[in-house]
C-alpha cells in the first residue's frame, strides 16, 4: 500500500445529520488533519443543514452520499422513513438553499476509494443497507474493492474484521475522559470500520463520534462531549419531532 511519502492522517465524519455543535466540537478536538472523508448524511433530524453542509464543504472533504443526503437532494422520497424522519426531513428540504442542495445532489454512492481507503455509507453491496452484525458485515468484508473499508449508517462507532476465515468484531469501549481508543491495523486482514455519529450516536455514548486513521494502519476512536442542549433548543424552535430531540441526550 502506502503510496503517500509521510503517514497521512485522515479526519473520518460521518452522519452528522445537520448538528453544527456537535460538528464543530469534533473538529475542534480533531487537532490535525491532512484531509478529510465523509460517509454520508450530512443532513436529516437536526437543525443546521445548510451550515453543516457549508462546512463540509469547505473542508474540502471527500464524501459519499447518505439516504437523508438522497432524500434532502429531491433524488428518492422517503419511503422507508419513519414518521419522525419524514417529518425532519420534509422541514429540511424546505430549509436548503441552492447551494447546500446542489452540493447534495452531486453527491456520489458508494464505494468511492480514497488514498487506498474504501468509503461507503451503509455497504458496499447498497448505500442504504445496515451493518450491524459480523454475519451482515462478512459478505461486505469478502466483496469490498480494498482492505479497509469505512462506513457509516448505524450511527455505532466500532466495527468488524476478517483474518483469513475468522470473522471478528471491534469493539469500542467509551472512555469517559475521551481517550481515543486505538485500532492497530494488520496488513493480512480486512477491516470494515465506522468512525461513528456525529450528531446523532445510537449506541450509548450521546457524545459525538468520530474516528482518525493513520494511512491503513491504525485507527483511534474519539468520543467528544458538545452542547447538547443547544443543539435540543434549535430544534425545538424549529419544530422538529421531540422524539429526535429527546434521544441526543442518550445517544440511542
Ligand atoms: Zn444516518
Amino acid at each position: 500500500m502506502g503510496a503517500s511519502p509521510a503517514m497521512a492522517r485522515h479526519l473520518v465524519l460521518s452522519d452528522i445529520h445537520a448538528n453544527l455543535t456537535a460538528l464543530e466540537a469534533v473538529l475542534q478536538a480533531a487537532g490535525q488533519w491532512d484531509d478529510v472523508l465523509c460517509l454520508g448524511d450530512l443532513v436529516g433530524y437536526g437543525p443546521d443543514p445548510n451550515e453543516v453542509v457549508e462546512r463540509v464543504r469547505a473542508l474540502g472533504a471527500r464524501a459519499v452520499r447518505g439516504n437523508h443526503d438522497r432524500v434532502a437532494a429531491g433524488l428518492a422520497e422517503p419511503e422507508e422513513f419513519n414518521a419522525a424522519a419524514r417529518m425532519a426531513i420534509e422541514w429540511t428540504r424546505h430549509q436548503l438553499r441552492s447551494q447546500a442542495l446542489s452540493y447534495l445532489r452531486q453527491l456520489p454512492p458508494g464505494p468511492v476509494e480514497s488514498d487506498g481507503l474504501i468509503l461507503v455509507h451503509g455497504a458496499v453491496s447498497d448505500e442504504d443497507r445496515y451493518v450491524f452484525t459480523p454475519r451482515e458485515a462478512f459478505e461486505e468484508l469478502q466483496r469490498s474493492p480494498g482492505r479497509v473499508t469505512l462506513f457509516g449508517h448505524t450511527h455505532v462507532q466500532g466495527g468488524f474484521l476478517l483474518q483469513g476465515q475468522r470473522l471478528g468484531e471491534i469493539r469500542v469501549e467509551p472512555d469517559p475522559a475521551g481517550a481515543a481508543a486505538v485500532l492497530e491495523l494488520d496488513p493480512a486482514t480486512r477491516y470494515f470500520i465506522n468512525p461513528g455519529s456525529v450528531g446523532q450516536p445510537r449506541d450509548g455514548d450521546p457524545r459525538a463520534a468520530f474516528a482518525v486513521i493513520e494511512d491503513a494502519s491504525r485507527v483511534a476512536f474519539y468520543r467528544v462531549p458538545y452542547d447538547i442542549a443547544a443543539v435540543q433548543q434549535r430544534m425545538a424552535a424549529a419544530g422538529l419531532p421531540e422524539a429526535l430531540i429527546l434521544r441526543l441526550a442518550f445517544g440511542r
